[in-house]
Protein backbone atom coordinates (compact mmCIF):
# COMPACT_ATOMS: atom_id res chain seq x y z
CA UNK A 1 0.00 0.00 0.00
CA UNK A 2 1.23 3.67 -0.57
CA UNK A 3 2.37 5.41 1.97
CA UNK A 4 -1.13 7.75 3.07
CA UNK A 5 -3.21 5.42 1.16
CA UNK A 6 -5.10 4.38 3.96
CA UNK A 7 -5.93 7.58 5.61
CA UNK A 8 -10.05 8.06 6.50
CA UNK A 9 -11.71 4.68 5.53
CA UNK A 10 -14.66 5.76 7.27
CA UNK A 11 -15.45 8.90 4.73
CA UNK A 12 -14.41 6.60 1.70
CA UNK A 13 -17.17 3.89 2.98
CA UNK A 14 -20.10 5.49 1.56
CA UNK A 15 -18.47 6.45 -1.59
CA UNK A 16 -16.48 2.39 -1.60
CA UNK A 17 -20.10 1.08 -1.86
CA UNK A 18 -20.91 2.47 -5.81
CA UNK A 19 -17.19 2.96 -6.44
CA UNK A 20 -15.80 -0.81 -5.74
CA UNK A 21 -17.47 -3.77 -6.46
CA UNK A 22 -17.38 -6.09 -3.00
CA UNK A 23 -16.98 -9.30 -2.16
CA UNK A 24 -14.40 -9.62 -4.70
CA UNK A 25 -12.92 -13.04 -4.51
CA UNK A 26 -9.71 -11.50 -5.85
CA UNK A 27 -9.14 -8.78 -3.58
CA UNK A 28 -9.18 -11.94 -1.02
CA UNK A 29 -6.33 -10.96 0.77
CA UNK A 30 -5.04 -14.64 1.52
CA UNK A 31 -4.48 -14.34 -2.71
CA UNK A 32 -1.16 -14.16 -3.74
CA UNK A 33 -0.17 -11.26 -5.29
CA UNK A 34 0.27 -13.04 -8.45
CA UNK A 35 -3.66 -14.32 -8.51
CA UNK A 36 -4.77 -10.30 -7.38
CA UNK A 37 -2.88 -8.19 -9.26
CA UNK A 38 -4.34 -8.87 -13.22
CA UNK A 39 -2.46 -5.97 -15.07
CA UNK A 40 0.55 -7.32 -15.83
CA UNK A 41 4.11 -5.11 -15.20
CA UNK A 42 6.42 -5.20 -17.79
CA UNK A 43 10.06 -3.79 -16.31
CA UNK A 44 12.86 -2.45 -18.30
CA UNK A 45 15.97 -3.89 -17.35
CA UNK A 46 19.35 -2.04 -17.25
CA UNK A 47 22.31 -0.56 -15.03
CA UNK A 48 19.79 0.30 -12.00
CA UNK A 49 18.35 -3.08 -11.29
CA UNK A 50 21.90 -5.43 -12.48
CA UNK A 51 22.63 -7.32 -9.54
CA UNK A 52 20.11 -10.75 -8.60
CA UNK A 53 18.44 -9.18 -5.01
CA UNK A 54 16.93 -6.32 -6.80
CA UNK A 55 15.50 -8.10 -9.38
CA UNK A 56 14.16 -10.89 -7.00
CA UNK A 57 12.86 -7.76 -5.00
CA UNK A 58 11.30 -6.81 -8.06
CA UNK A 59 9.48 -9.85 -9.15
CA UNK A 60 8.29 -9.91 -5.55
CA UNK A 61 7.13 -6.46 -5.68
CA UNK A 62 5.17 -7.17 -9.09
CA UNK A 63 6.62 -7.67 -12.36
CA UNK A 64 5.51 -10.42 -14.58
CA UNK A 65 7.96 -9.97 -17.95
CA UNK A 66 11.06 -8.13 -18.36
CA UNK A 67 12.21 -5.88 -21.36
CA UNK A 68 15.48 -6.26 -22.89
CA UNK A 69 16.17 -3.11 -24.59
CA UNK A 70 18.62 -4.12 -27.29
CA UNK A 71 18.61 -0.24 -28.29
CA UNK A 72 20.88 -0.35 -25.03
CA UNK A 73 23.76 -2.55 -23.86
CA UNK A 74 25.63 -5.15 -26.11
CA UNK A 75 24.68 -9.10 -26.29
CA UNK A 76 26.90 -9.79 -23.17
CA UNK A 77 25.07 -7.89 -20.86
CA UNK A 78 21.63 -8.85 -22.28
CA UNK A 79 22.68 -12.36 -22.20
CA UNK A 80 23.61 -11.44 -17.81
CA UNK A 81 20.53 -10.31 -17.51
CA UNK A 82 18.44 -13.26 -19.74
CA UNK A 83 20.30 -15.86 -17.26
CA UNK A 84 19.18 -14.34 -14.36
CA UNK A 85 16.14 -13.80 -14.83
CA UNK A 86 15.70 -17.64 -16.11
CA UNK A 87 17.63 -18.51 -12.73
CA UNK A 88 15.28 -16.43 -10.62
CA UNK A 89 12.25 -17.39 -12.10
CA UNK A 90 13.16 -21.77 -11.77
CA UNK A 91 14.22 -20.51 -8.03
CA UNK A 92 10.87 -18.63 -7.04
CA UNK A 93 9.11 -21.54 -9.15
CA UNK A 94 6.99 -18.44 -10.81
CA UNK A 95 6.71 -17.77 -15.10
CA UNK A 96 8.27 -14.48 -16.30
CA UNK A 97 8.45 -13.71 -19.66
CA UNK A 98 11.63 -12.17 -21.83
CA UNK A 99 10.49 -9.57 -24.66
CA UNK A 100 13.34 -8.66 -26.52
CA UNK A 101 12.88 -5.01 -27.57
CA UNK A 102 14.52 -4.22 -31.35
CA UNK A 103 15.49 -0.94 -31.93
CA UNK A 104 14.00 -0.63 -35.66
CA UNK A 105 14.54 2.39 -37.85
CA UNK A 106 15.07 4.30 -34.90
CA UNK A 107 17.31 7.26 -36.71
CA UNK A 108 20.07 9.47 -34.76
CA UNK A 109 22.13 12.11 -34.75
CA UNK A 110 25.81 11.65 -35.38
CA UNK A 111 28.61 11.57 -33.19
CA UNK A 112 30.01 15.48 -32.20
CA UNK A 113 33.55 16.49 -32.61
CA UNK A 114 35.85 14.92 -29.14
CA UNK A 115 31.99 14.04 -27.40
CA UNK A 116 31.23 17.32 -26.74
CA UNK A 117 27.58 18.79 -26.81
CA UNK A 118 26.99 21.63 -28.91
CA UNK A 119 24.40 25.19 -28.60
CA UNK A 120 21.83 25.17 -31.45
CA UNK A 121 21.12 28.84 -31.57
CA UNK A 122 17.08 29.88 -32.85
CA UNK A 123 17.51 31.02 -36.42
CA UNK A 124 20.82 29.61 -37.00
CA UNK A 125 21.52 27.04 -39.61
CA UNK A 126 22.34 23.53 -39.22
CA UNK A 127 23.41 21.15 -42.01
CA UNK A 128 22.82 17.51 -41.31
CA UNK A 129 24.03 15.29 -43.56
CA UNK A 130 24.27 11.89 -44.77
CA UNK A 131 27.97 11.60 -45.87
CA UNK A 132 30.54 10.72 -42.99
CA UNK A 133 30.81 13.41 -40.50
CA UNK A 134 32.68 11.69 -37.80
CA UNK A 135 33.10 15.21 -35.97
CA UNK A 136 29.49 17.23 -36.03
CA UNK A 137 29.35 20.77 -34.85
CA UNK A 138 26.70 23.61 -34.38
CA UNK A 139 26.90 23.75 -37.77
CA UNK A 140 26.66 20.68 -39.68
CA UNK A 141 26.18 16.99 -37.69
CA UNK A 142 25.99 13.45 -38.86
CA UNK A 143 23.07 11.05 -39.20
CA UNK A 144 23.28 7.58 -38.48
CA UNK A 145 20.64 7.22 -41.48
CA UNK A 146 21.82 7.12 -44.78
CA UNK A 147 18.09 7.59 -46.73
CA UNK A 148 17.02 10.93 -44.48
CA UNK A 149 17.91 13.24 -47.34
CA UNK A 150 15.66 11.26 -50.06
CA UNK A 151 12.76 11.44 -47.33
CA UNK A 152 12.79 14.53 -46.36
CA UNK A 153 11.62 18.18 -48.64
CA UNK A 154 11.68 21.75 -47.80
CA UNK A 155 9.30 22.73 -45.35
CA UNK A 156 9.20 19.75 -43.43
CA UNK A 157 9.72 19.31 -39.50
CA UNK A 158 12.86 17.39 -37.91
CA UNK A 159 12.79 16.80 -33.71
CA UNK A 160 15.51 16.27 -31.84
CA UNK A 161 16.22 14.84 -28.44
CA UNK A 162 12.43 13.30 -27.75
CA UNK A 163 11.30 17.01 -29.20
CA UNK A 164 13.32 19.24 -27.00
CA UNK A 165 14.50 20.80 -30.30
CA UNK A 166 13.11 21.55 -33.64
CA UNK A 167 14.38 22.11 -36.74
CA UNK A 168 13.05 23.45 -40.11
CA UNK A 169 14.13 21.69 -43.49
CA UNK A 170 14.83 24.46 -45.85
CA UNK A 171 16.76 22.88 -48.72
CA UNK A 172 18.02 18.94 -49.63
CA UNK A 173 21.19 19.15 -52.00
CA UNK A 174 22.69 15.61 -52.28
CA UNK A 175 23.46 14.84 -49.26
CA UNK A 176 23.11 17.75 -47.29
CA UNK A 177 19.98 19.01 -45.40
CA UNK A 178 19.95 22.19 -44.73
CA UNK A 179 17.74 23.85 -41.85
CA UNK A 180 16.90 26.40 -39.55
CA UNK A 181 16.57 26.15 -35.80
CA UNK A 182 13.66 27.20 -34.57
CA UNK A 183 13.97 25.27 -30.89
CA UNK A 184 17.07 25.65 -29.75
CA UNK A 185 19.05 23.58 -27.03
CA UNK A 186 22.17 21.43 -26.15
CA UNK A 187 22.57 19.11 -28.60
CA UNK A 188 24.77 16.35 -27.23
CA UNK A 189 26.37 12.73 -29.15
CA UNK A 190 23.78 10.33 -30.95
CA UNK A 191 20.10 11.87 -30.49
CA UNK A 192 17.39 10.30 -31.53
CA UNK A 193 15.37 12.23 -34.47
CA UNK A 194 11.80 12.12 -35.11
CA UNK A 195 10.17 13.14 -38.42
CA UNK A 196 6.53 13.68 -37.98
CA UNK A 197 5.27 14.68 -41.48
CA UNK A 198 7.90 12.32 -43.62
CA UNK A 199 7.11 8.69 -44.52
CA UNK A 200 10.43 7.36 -43.50
CA UNK A 201 11.96 4.78 -46.10
CA UNK A 202 14.49 2.95 -43.70
CA UNK A 203 13.93 -0.95 -43.91
CA UNK A 204 12.01 -2.45 -40.87
CA UNK A 205 15.07 -3.89 -39.68
CA UNK A 206 18.52 -2.76 -39.50
CA UNK A 207 22.00 -5.05 -39.90
CA UNK A 208 21.66 -4.22 -36.21
CA UNK A 209 18.25 -5.50 -35.66
CA UNK A 210 18.98 -8.52 -37.79
CA UNK A 211 21.57 -10.06 -35.42
CA UNK A 212 19.73 -8.98 -32.04
CA UNK A 213 16.87 -10.93 -33.82
CA UNK A 214 18.72 -13.47 -34.46
CA UNK A 215 20.69 -13.45 -30.53
CA UNK A 216 16.96 -13.49 -28.95
CA UNK A 217 15.76 -15.98 -31.00
CA UNK A 218 18.63 -18.34 -30.03
CA UNK A 219 18.32 -17.50 -26.61
CA UNK A 220 14.85 -18.63 -26.48
CA UNK A 221 13.04 -15.06 -25.50
CA UNK A 222 9.28 -15.52 -25.03
CA UNK A 223 8.23 -12.23 -26.98
CA UNK A 224 10.00 -9.74 -29.57
CA UNK A 225 8.90 -5.92 -29.92
CA UNK A 226 9.50 -4.46 -32.40
CA UNK A 227 9.94 -0.90 -33.10
CA UNK A 228 8.74 1.72 -35.52
CA UNK A 229 6.05 -0.57 -37.41
CA UNK A 230 4.78 1.52 -40.36
CA UNK A 231 2.87 -1.35 -41.83
CA UNK A 232 1.62 -5.22 -41.74
CA UNK A 233 4.74 -6.19 -43.81
CA UNK A 234 7.20 -4.98 -40.97
CA UNK A 235 5.71 -7.15 -38.86
CA UNK A 236 5.35 -9.93 -41.36
CA UNK A 237 9.03 -9.60 -42.08
CA UNK A 238 9.95 -10.48 -38.50
CA UNK A 239 7.82 -13.07 -38.61
CA UNK A 240 9.09 -15.08 -41.15
CA UNK A 241 12.35 -14.62 -40.28
CA UNK A 242 11.52 -16.40 -36.69
CA UNK A 243 10.10 -18.88 -38.83
CA UNK A 244 13.15 -19.56 -40.58
CA UNK A 245 14.74 -20.12 -37.92
CA UNK A 246 12.37 -22.71 -37.06
CA UNK A 247 10.57 -21.30 -34.39
CA UNK A 248 7.45 -19.51 -33.31
CA UNK A 249 8.12 -16.32 -31.17
CA UNK A 250 4.85 -13.86 -30.58
CA UNK A 251 5.41 -10.52 -32.04
CA UNK A 252 4.46 -7.08 -30.63
CA UNK A 253 3.85 -4.33 -32.62
CA UNK A 254 5.16 -0.95 -31.36
CA UNK A 255 2.75 1.88 -32.62
CA UNK A 256 4.77 4.92 -32.25
CA UNK A 257 4.38 6.41 -35.83
CA UNK A 258 1.55 8.25 -37.90
CA UNK A 259 1.93 5.57 -40.61
CA UNK A 260 1.26 3.09 -37.89
CA UNK A 261 -2.45 4.68 -36.84
CA UNK A 262 -3.05 4.94 -40.87
CA UNK A 263 -2.40 0.93 -40.85
CA UNK A 264 -3.30 -0.41 -37.77
CA UNK A 265 -5.70 -2.56 -39.17
CA UNK A 266 -3.21 -4.41 -40.95
CA UNK A 267 -0.61 -5.11 -38.21
CA UNK A 268 -3.09 -5.67 -35.74
CA UNK A 269 -4.22 -9.10 -38.44
CA UNK A 270 -1.26 -9.98 -38.50
CA UNK A 271 0.41 -8.96 -35.18
CA UNK A 272 -0.24 -11.12 -31.46
CA UNK A 273 -0.25 -7.81 -29.97
CA UNK A 274 0.71 -4.16 -29.85
CA UNK A 275 2.55 -1.57 -27.40
CA UNK A 276 0.96 1.86 -27.45
CA UNK A 277 4.67 3.25 -27.35
CA UNK A 278 3.95 6.74 -25.99
CA UNK A 279 7.64 7.97 -26.22
CA UNK A 280 7.60 8.34 -29.96
CA UNK A 281 4.16 8.21 -31.00
CA UNK A 282 4.00 11.58 -28.45
CA UNK A 283 6.20 13.15 -30.81
CA UNK A 284 5.31 11.93 -34.24
CA UNK A 285 1.63 12.69 -33.48
CA UNK A 286 0.70 15.93 -31.45
CA UNK A 287 0.86 15.26 -27.78
CA UNK A 288 -3.00 16.50 -27.47
CA UNK A 289 -4.01 13.35 -29.46
CA UNK A 290 -2.39 10.71 -27.38
CA UNK A 291 -5.50 9.80 -24.68
CA UNK A 292 -7.22 9.41 -27.40
CA UNK A 293 -4.83 7.38 -29.91
CA UNK A 294 -4.45 5.29 -26.61
CA UNK A 295 -7.86 4.64 -26.21
CA UNK A 296 -8.68 3.87 -29.61
CA UNK A 297 -5.50 1.26 -29.71
CA UNK A 298 -6.13 -0.38 -26.90
CA UNK A 299 -10.01 -0.70 -27.77
CA UNK A 300 -9.13 -1.95 -31.33
CA UNK A 301 -6.54 -4.74 -30.12
CA UNK A 302 -9.08 -5.67 -27.04
CA UNK A 303 -11.35 -6.02 -29.75
CA UNK A 304 -9.26 -8.41 -31.75
CA UNK A 305 -8.40 -10.79 -29.04
CA UNK A 306 -4.42 -8.99 -29.24
CA UNK A 307 -2.58 -8.14 -26.48
CA UNK A 308 -1.92 -4.61 -25.43
CA UNK A 309 1.14 -2.91 -23.08
CA UNK A 310 0.41 0.91 -22.73
CA UNK A 311 3.87 2.11 -21.86
CA UNK A 312 6.39 4.80 -20.95
CA UNK A 313 6.26 7.57 -18.53
CA UNK A 314 4.11 5.90 -16.28
CA UNK A 315 6.11 6.85 -13.20
CA UNK A 316 8.49 9.36 -14.84
CA UNK A 317 9.32 10.91 -11.64
CA UNK A 318 9.71 8.08 -9.18
CA UNK A 319 13.09 7.81 -11.34
CA UNK A 320 14.02 10.37 -9.25
CA UNK A 321 11.81 10.46 -6.51
CA UNK A 322 10.24 7.65 -3.73
CA UNK A 323 6.53 8.70 -4.57
CA UNK A 324 4.33 8.60 -7.87
CA UNK A 325 2.82 12.15 -8.69
CA UNK A 326 -0.85 12.54 -8.88
CA UNK A 327 -0.93 12.04 -12.48
CA UNK A 328 0.94 9.40 -12.69
CA UNK A 329 -1.63 7.32 -10.32
CA UNK A 330 -4.16 8.37 -12.30
CA UNK A 331 -2.80 7.93 -15.56
CA UNK A 332 -2.06 3.98 -14.50
CA UNK A 333 -5.48 3.42 -13.30
CA UNK A 334 -6.77 5.07 -16.31
CA UNK A 335 -4.75 2.56 -18.44
CA UNK A 336 -6.44 -0.34 -16.94
CA UNK A 337 -9.71 1.57 -17.47
CA UNK A 338 -9.30 2.02 -20.97
CA UNK A 339 -8.26 -1.52 -21.04
CA UNK A 340 -5.02 -2.12 -21.31
CA UNK A 341 -3.41 -5.80 -20.50
CA UNK A 342 -0.04 -4.51 -19.46
CA UNK A 343 2.09 -1.71 -18.50
CA UNK A 344 5.23 -1.10 -18.71
CA UNK A 345 8.23 0.40 -17.03
CA UNK A 346 11.43 2.22 -18.57
CA UNK A 347 13.75 4.40 -17.05
CA UNK A 348 11.69 3.50 -13.63
CA UNK A 349 13.48 0.47 -13.52
CA UNK A 350 16.18 0.22 -16.11
CA UNK A 351 18.01 3.13 -15.00
CA UNK A 352 16.10 5.15 -11.78
CA UNK A 353 16.71 5.47 -8.66
CA UNK A 354 14.23 3.26 -6.72
CA UNK A 355 13.09 0.85 -9.48
CA UNK A 356 11.62 -1.53 -6.42
CA UNK A 357 9.38 1.19 -5.05
CA UNK A 358 8.53 1.96 -8.64
CA UNK A 359 7.27 -1.55 -9.46
CA UNK A 360 5.42 -1.69 -5.64
CA UNK A 361 3.78 1.56 -6.12
CA UNK A 362 2.52 0.55 -9.55
CA UNK A 363 1.03 -2.45 -8.01
CA UNK A 364 -0.67 -1.27 -5.64
CA UNK A 365 -2.13 1.55 -8.45
CA UNK A 366 -3.32 -1.34 -10.18
CA UNK A 367 -4.54 -3.64 -7.36
CA UNK A 368 -6.87 -0.33 -6.47
CA UNK A 369 -7.79 0.50 -9.96
CA UNK A 370 -8.97 -3.13 -10.55
CA UNK A 371 -11.24 -3.38 -7.75
CA UNK A 372 -13.32 -0.85 -8.72
CA UNK A 373 -16.43 -1.06 -11.07
CA UNK A 374 -14.41 0.82 -13.63
CA UNK A 375 -13.19 -2.16 -15.35
CA UNK A 376 -13.51 -2.04 -18.72
CA UNK A 377 -16.50 -4.46 -20.44
CA UNK A 378 -14.30 -6.06 -23.58
CA UNK A 379 -16.68 -8.09 -26.27
CA UNK A 380 -14.72 -9.77 -28.82
CA UNK A 381 -15.15 -8.87 -32.35
CA UNK A 382 -17.59 -11.62 -33.60
CA UNK A 383 -16.25 -10.68 -37.22
CA UNK A 384 -12.96 -11.10 -36.39
CA UNK A 385 -10.72 -13.56 -38.09
CA UNK A 386 -8.45 -13.58 -35.68
CA UNK A 387 -9.48 -16.42 -33.30
CA UNK A 388 -12.24 -19.46 -33.64
CA UNK A 389 -16.07 -19.17 -33.02
CA UNK A 390 -16.38 -22.12 -30.68
CA UNK A 391 -13.25 -20.98 -28.76
CA UNK A 392 -14.88 -17.62 -28.42
CA UNK A 393 -18.55 -18.94 -27.36
CA UNK A 394 -16.74 -21.62 -25.03
CA UNK A 395 -14.74 -18.83 -22.76
CA UNK A 396 -17.58 -16.96 -22.98
CA UNK A 397 -19.94 -19.12 -21.49
CA UNK A 398 -17.23 -19.95 -19.30
CA UNK A 399 -16.74 -16.50 -17.88
CA UNK A 400 -21.05 -16.40 -17.85
CA UNK A 401 -20.88 -19.32 -15.52
CA UNK A 402 -18.32 -18.34 -13.12
CA UNK A 403 -20.39 -15.05 -12.52
CA UNK A 404 -23.88 -16.63 -12.27
CA UNK A 405 -23.01 -19.41 -10.00
CA UNK A 406 -20.47 -16.79 -8.01
CA UNK A 407 -17.65 -19.21 -8.78
CA UNK A 408 -14.22 -18.97 -7.16
CA UNK A 409 -11.67 -19.56 -9.52
CA UNK A 410 -12.28 -20.28 -13.45
CA UNK A 411 -9.09 -22.99 -14.52
CA UNK A 412 -7.97 -24.18 -18.15
CA UNK A 413 -6.67 -26.08 -19.93
CA UNK A 414 -5.29 -25.82 -23.35
CA UNK A 415 -2.71 -26.22 -25.92
CA UNK A 416 -3.12 -22.83 -27.48
CA UNK A 417 -3.18 -19.31 -25.94
CA UNK A 418 -6.48 -18.47 -27.82
CA UNK A 419 -8.49 -19.70 -24.82
CA UNK A 420 -6.73 -17.92 -22.36
CA UNK A 421 -6.25 -15.23 -24.40
CA UNK A 422 -10.37 -14.46 -24.90
CA UNK A 423 -10.92 -15.35 -21.68
CA UNK A 424 -8.67 -13.12 -19.94
CA UNK A 425 -10.37 -10.20 -22.38
CA UNK A 426 -13.67 -10.81 -20.39
CA UNK A 427 -11.88 -9.42 -17.27
CA UNK A 428 -13.58 -12.06 -14.72
CA UNK A 429 -13.53 -11.11 -11.23
CA UNK A 430 -12.38 -14.72 -10.70
CA UNK A 431 -8.44 -16.08 -10.17
CA UNK A 432 -8.45 -17.66 -13.85
CA UNK A 433 -5.42 -20.24 -13.87
CA UNK A 434 -4.06 -21.86 -16.57
CA UNK A 435 -2.10 -24.94 -16.46
CA UNK A 436 0.67 -25.65 -18.40
CA UNK A 437 2.62 -28.49 -19.95
CA UNK A 438 5.22 -26.34 -21.54
CA UNK A 439 7.72 -23.78 -20.35
CA UNK A 440 7.22 -21.37 -23.06
CA UNK A 441 3.28 -21.13 -23.17
CA UNK A 442 3.54 -20.60 -19.09
CA UNK A 443 6.15 -17.55 -19.09
CA UNK A 444 4.07 -16.59 -22.42
CA UNK A 445 0.75 -15.79 -20.29
CA UNK A 446 2.75 -13.51 -17.81
CA UNK A 447 1.45 -10.75 -20.49
CA UNK A 448 -2.17 -12.18 -20.43
CA UNK A 449 -4.20 -9.61 -17.79
CA UNK A 450 -5.81 -11.91 -14.82
CA UNK A 451 -4.05 -15.40 -16.03
CA UNK A 452 -1.70 -16.76 -13.39
CA UNK A 453 -0.29 -19.95 -14.74
CA UNK A 454 1.06 -23.31 -13.29
CA UNK A 455 3.65 -25.38 -14.97
CA UNK A 456 3.02 -29.27 -14.65
CA UNK A 457 4.46 -32.32 -16.56
CA UNK A 458 2.68 -33.78 -19.34
CA UNK A 459 -0.14 -36.71 -19.09
CA UNK A 460 -1.94 -39.17 -21.81
CA UNK A 461 -4.80 -38.46 -19.98
CA UNK A 462 -6.81 -35.32 -19.30
CA UNK A 463 -8.40 -36.36 -16.15
CA UNK A 464 -5.11 -36.56 -14.65
CA UNK A 465 -3.37 -33.29 -16.04
CA UNK A 466 -6.34 -31.10 -14.60
CA UNK A 467 -5.79 -32.81 -11.42
CA UNK A 468 -2.12 -32.29 -10.94
CA UNK A 469 -3.12 -28.81 -12.42
CA UNK A 470 -5.11 -28.19 -9.82
CA UNK A 471 -2.82 -29.83 -6.96
CA UNK A 472 -0.41 -27.09 -8.28
CA UNK A 473 -3.10 -24.31 -8.36
CA UNK A 474 -3.58 -25.24 -4.56
CA UNK A 475 0.07 -25.09 -3.82
CA UNK A 476 0.67 -22.00 -5.10
CA UNK A 477 -2.41 -20.50 -2.96
CA UNK A 478 -4.41 -19.52 -5.93
CA UNK A 479 -7.37 -21.59 -4.97
CA UNK A 480 -8.20 -23.80 -1.80
CA UNK A 481 -10.22 -27.19 -1.10
CA UNK A 482 -13.74 -26.92 -0.69
CA UNK A 483 -13.74 -23.74 -3.48
CA UNK A 484 -16.24 -24.40 -6.74
CA UNK A 485 -14.34 -23.70 -10.34
CA UNK A 486 -15.18 -23.14 -13.51
CA UNK A 487 -12.90 -25.70 -15.54
CA UNK A 488 -12.36 -24.97 -19.04
CA UNK A 489 -10.68 -27.17 -21.47
CA UNK A 490 -9.82 -27.34 -24.89
CA UNK A 491 -7.88 -29.46 -27.35
CA UNK A 492 -8.69 -29.53 -30.77
CA UNK A 493 -5.98 -31.89 -31.96
CA UNK A 494 -7.77 -34.26 -29.53
CA UNK A 495 -11.28 -33.16 -30.38
CA UNK A 496 -11.62 -32.48 -26.81
CA UNK A 497 -13.93 -28.92 -25.59
CA UNK A 498 -15.66 -28.54 -22.25
CA UNK A 499 -17.37 -26.83 -19.44
CA UNK A 500 -17.76 -28.87 -15.76
CA UNK A 501 -17.83 -27.13 -12.64
CA UNK A 502 -15.89 -28.66 -10.27
CA UNK A 503 -15.54 -28.41 -6.27
CA UNK A 504 -11.82 -28.38 -5.36
C1 LIG B 1 8.35 4.55 -26.56
O1 LIG B 1 8.78 5.30 -27.42
O2 LIG B 1 7.33 4.77 -25.87
C2 LIG B 1 9.07 3.27 -26.33
C3 LIG B 1 8.56 2.33 -25.57
O3 LIG B 1 10.23 3.11 -26.98
P1 LIG B 1 11.70 2.96 -26.37
O4 LIG B 1 11.57 2.97 -24.88
O5 LIG B 1 12.18 1.67 -26.90
O6 LIG B 1 12.42 4.12 -26.93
Amino acid sequence: MLHGAAAGPHILAAMDKSAYRTPLPISDPALPLRARKRTKILATLGPACDDPGTVRAMLEAGVNAVRLNMSHGGHADQLRRLKLVRELSREMDRPVAILADLQGPKIRTGKLKDGQPVELVPGAKLVITTDPCPEGTAQRVGTTYAGLSKDLKPGDTILIDDGKMRLRVEDVVGADITTTVEVGGLLKNSKGLNLPGANVSAQALSEKDREDLAWAIENGVDFIALSFVRAARDVRHVKSRIAEAGRSVPVIAKIERPEALSNIDGILAEADGIMVARGDLGIEVSIERLPVVQKELILRANRLGKLVITATQMLESMIEGEMPSRAEATDIANAVFDGTGAVMLSGETATGKHPVQAVAAMSSILLEAEKSRYLPVIEPDPEAQTFSRSVMSLTGAAHRISVEIGADAIILSSRTPEPALLLSKRRGRVPMVAICTEERQWHAYCLYWGIAAVLVEPATDLQALLETGIDSAIAHGFVRDGQQAVVLTHYDDRSVAGIKLQRI
